[in-house]
């Protein structure tokens, strides 16, 4: 997007790209569907999404906002379509079209793609980017620069965090990187026996030592090594933070480091999923007690099919500690408030979250302290630019990532080819 503008207005641009083709991580979005961006037209709205410091994208929204960038693809030919939580996709439903859109808009643009290029050091004189070095020996200078490398998550897509290592040489601060919207590894082993199983409206809630902390209503993943899901990822990076923040044990007394640390886990940070979070105690109790008296003499492995999914049903009958054959009828009320109980609230332990390799995003990153929102221009090196992920700001799943690329991206392209031009 940055290089495309700048190109649009009249700049001399090369784009830099270490991989052999472009868009490598654009390809995967929304699981190869891309959820370009979030239809809520309120700024002021939109920016509350990005945390503390949303702030900071309200005047880039002002000038390449959600209404913008959906005109922006539309006047390129891509239909698009808005599904459930206001996000939107292209009609396709293929992300490789939301990457052809930028390639014609490079192209279009005469802006040089350099592919194979990976950039090794960035080389400053005074407060000025001088010039920049290749992998390969191969150097280029230029008026401005702009840094859009990206975060560090996924890394086989490209995205290493070389940006953040040649700022901080620059003289920037780069705020703690940490993976978020990313998955959670788990304790308990039941949730892997449920794994590809998908709930929709259920809630999820985070305690730390006892005291709720979070939670998140929604849709959640069981996979192989725990959770996923859009609600799991949106709670994922206050996980992180409470994981570190965690009540830290003395390794005294424990047989290593890491024992200690699980012990640390199981007993700090520790998740409850609401199956049925319409439903309160009562009301759910008199569902199944009237469940229970339809299926009367049947045993009670076989009577929770309008409750719970398959899948579920023989983890659940293993958790309420009632006996699989025990008959219905037979079913004390404590058995069953324990039913109840068990179905508002699955317990499990947060072992880790699953680190950069799985994360959709790193939180941290480039101060916002130092970097003109009015620009996106560094307040320290005169001649450079920020766009996109490697900056300190993150949204949750729902198009809002993209939508941070899109806006900051034009308005770095915008001003750097201005400066460069004169303008
Ligand atoms: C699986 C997955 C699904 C996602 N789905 C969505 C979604 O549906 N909607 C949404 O809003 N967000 C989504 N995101 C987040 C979104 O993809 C990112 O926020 C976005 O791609 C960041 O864009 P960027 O241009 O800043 O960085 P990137 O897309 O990471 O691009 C940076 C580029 O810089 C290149 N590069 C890095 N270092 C160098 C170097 N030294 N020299 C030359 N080139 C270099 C990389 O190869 C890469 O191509 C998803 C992320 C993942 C991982």
């Amino acid at each position: 997007m940055a290089a495309g503008r700048a190109g649009e207005l009249g700049a001399k641009v090369a784009l830099l790209e270490r991989n052999n083709g472009l868009g490598r991580k654009l390809l995967l979005t929304g699981k190869g569907r891309s959820n370009i961006t979030q239809a809520e037209f309120n700024p002021r709205e939109l920016v509350k999404k990005y945390g503390r410091e949303g702030d900071f994208l309200l005047y880039p929204l002002s000038v390449f906002g959600v209404k913008e960038t959906m005109g922006f693809f539309e006047k390129k030919g891509l239909k698009i379509k808005t599904e459930r939580g206001k996000r939107i996709f292209p009609q396709s439903d293929k992300a490789s079209d939301v990457l052809n859109v930028f390639i014609d808009y490079l192209k279009k643009n005469k802006v040089e793609i350099m592919t194979n290029s990976r950039v090794e050091k960035i080389l400053k004189q005074k407060n000025r980017i001088s010039k920049i070095i290749l992998e390969d020996g191969r150097e280029i200078s230029a008026k401005n620069y702009i840094i859009a490398t990206g975060g560090k998550s996924f890394p086989g897509t490209g995205s290493t965090g070389d940006g953040y290592k040649w700022t901080k040489e620059a003289g920037h601060t780069v705020t703690k990187l940490r993976p978020a919207l990313v998955p959670l590894k788990i304790k308990e082993d039941w949730p892997q026996k449920a794994q590809g199983l998908s709930l929709k409206n259920v809630e999820l809630t985070v305690f730390q030592n006892g005291r709720k902390k979070d939670s998140r209503f929604g849709e959640l993943l069981f996979t192989h090594f725990g959770l996923s899901g859009p609600i799991v990822l949106d709670l994922s990076g206050k996980v992180g933070e409470f994981l570190e923040k965690g009540e830290v044990n003395p390794v005294r007394g424990y047989k290593s480091q890491r024992e200690a640390q699980a012990n640390r886990i199981s007993n700090g940070v520790k998740l409850f999923l609401d199956l049925k979070p319409a439903l309160d105690f009562q009301t759910l109790d008199k569902r199944i007690q009237s469940d229970f008296s339809k299926y009367n003499n049947k045993l009670f492995k076989n009577c929770l099919s309008d409750l719970f999914p398959k899948k579920l049903i023989p983890i659940i009958v293993e958790l309420s500690g009632i006996a699989p054959s025990k008959k219905v009828n037979k079913i004390t009320r404590e058995e069953r408030h324990r039913l109840v109980k068990l179905s508002k609230g699955l317990a499990m332990r947060v072992l880790s979250l699953l680190g950069f390799k799985g994360a959709i995003i790193t939180s941290g990153g480039v101060s916002l302290k130092e970097i003109d929102s009015k620009t996106m221009k560094s307040k320290i090196i005169e001649n450079l630019f920020f766009a996109g992920e490697i900056i300190n700001l993150h949204g949750p799943t729902g198009g809002y990532n993209l939508q941070l690329c899109w806006s900051t991206g034009y308005l770095a392209g915008q001003t750097a080819a201005n400066s460069a031009l004169n303008k």
